[in-house]
């Protein structure tokens, strides 16, 4: 079995091959050209995000928040930081509940922010309210080892 993950390009949503031993050399799409991580959360509709957890291979972080959610706000500088610790091992992704209200249904999400992790295609942990960076990072690890 070779190790590679299979990556989805955050610019044009193609799916790359990547062994695991060159992830930390800054990939690129073999598409666009785009850096394949960026050091931020991606923001997706559901088609985009459909298509990550289906054929993408590496665990994902979701936040799921809202506009109007003052924790959410205050909750993202957070998140974003975390991107910055977890990624290549990691995709982060931030769900805007209101404007994706279907998968806010999907995942049954009651209150927000509501943090996520899914490991190949499933949902694994998820913990609502605010962490601080340093827990949500350890937290996502332990969730994607499991
Ligand atoms: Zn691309």
């Amino acid at each position: 079995m070779t190790e590679a993950e299979i990556l989805i390009c955050p610019a044009c949503d193609a799916a790359n091959r990547v062994p695991r031993a060159r992830l930390i050399d800054a990939p690129r799409c073999g598409k666009c050209k785009v850096a394949l991580f960026g050091g931020k959360p991606l923001a997706l509709d559901a088609r985009r995000f459909d298509r990550l957890i289906r054929t993408g291979s590496l665990p994902v972080l979701v936040d799921f928040w809202a506009e109007w959610c003052g924790p959410c706000k205050a909750m993202a500088p957070t998140f974003a930081a975390a991107a910055r610790d977890l990624e290549p091992g990691f995709r982060l992704v931030k769900i805007d509940t209101e404007a994706e209200q279907a998968l806010a249904h999907r995942y049954a999400i009651r209150s927000i922010p509501t943090l996520m992790v899914l490991a190949d295609g499933r949902e694994v942990a998820r913990q609502s309210g605010m962490m601080d960076r340093a827990s949500l990072v350890r937290w996502a690890r332990m969730a994607a080892a499991n």
